[in-house]
């Protein structure tokens, strides 16, 4: 396919890390319709841009209209777990911030490795973990207790799938450092229930009080992090809130003054 000389194939390698083959040929024939669509012959690095995020988290959703208070708790909601990914040492850095909904959700905050990267740090899974929980703490903070939402549905869900994989899988439990439990014969549930469940009970409520002491802790983290740099997660979400989107240059400009907090560090 034809390109013009905006493109930046290397920005492009960086971004797209660890995709499919199949997924870089479907980002190459978005890019390929969307410059159809503006009458261009040749593929520029904003169709390629605008292809790659379709891609990878679905495409935007202009017509779907939110409510003033929707908006705002997207809003704060997005900026919490944009604060604490880029307080956090070992967390990639925020990539861009979004409150047009895309795909499923509401808005994106989204992080990208600056480079390729085969392995994770249990440094890096847990700030992960925290900026993952971000956006329900910054909720609760505004918002109250009770007056948290579904919004952090997809976060949490998928917190806990990486906090059981990181105990399960890659023997990253306090308790149950260097002992993995997966069940490579896979299957349902069920199936594990019934015959395979290659531990013990015992070993499974305790796999079960590693990856909630994971999950608690991040939210500690995340907490730590939004309640010190309050005045920078209110700037952040009313840019939001003018603007709908940040970009990475932008977000940095916005939360120069913030700090990490002592009790969210976890290594000197
Ligand atoms: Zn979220």
């Amino acid at each position: 396919k034809q390109v013009d000389s905006t493109v930046n194939l290397d920005n492009l390698a960086a971004k797209t890390a660890g995709s499919s083959g199949a997924d870089l040929a479907n980002i190459a024939n978005e890019a390929a319709i969307i410059a159809a669509r503006r009458d261009a012959k040749k593929i520029s690095n904003a169709d390629l841009t605008e292809a790659f995020e379709k891609v990878a988290i679905g495409p935007e959703r202009k017509t779907k209209v939110m409510n003033e208070k929707e908006k705002e708790l997207t809003a704060y909601h997005e900026a919490g777990h944009a604060i604490v990914g880029h307080i956090l040492p070992d967390s990639d850095p925020v990539h861009k911030v979004t409150i047009i909904p895309r795909g499923s959700t509401g808005g994106v905050t989204w992080f990208l490795p600056p480079e390729d990267k085969s392995y994770t740090s249990v440094y890096e899974f847990k700030d992960i973990l925290a900026r993952a929980m971000g956006g329900r703490v910054a909720e609760k903070i505004l918002y109250g207790d009770d007056g948290i939402t579904t919004g952090a549905g997809s976060d949490l869900r998928k917190a806990t799938e990486i906090a059981r994989d990181m105990i399960i899988d890659q023997g990253m439990g306090t308790k149950l450092r260097d002992q993995v439990f997966h069940d490579d014969n896979g299957g349902m549930v069920f199936d594990k229930m019934t015959h395979s469940r290659p531990y013990s009970d015992a070993t499974a409520k305790l796999i079960d009080e590693e990856v909630e002491a994971l999950i608690r802790e991040a939210a500690v983290r995340a907490e730590s992090v939004i309640q010190t740099n309050r005045k920078s997660l209110e700037k952040l979400a009313n840019a939001l809130l003018e603007q709908e989107t940040l970009e990475e240059e932008a977000v940095v400009e916005i939360l120069k003054d913030a700090v990490l907090p002592k009790d969210a560090r976890l290594h000197g």
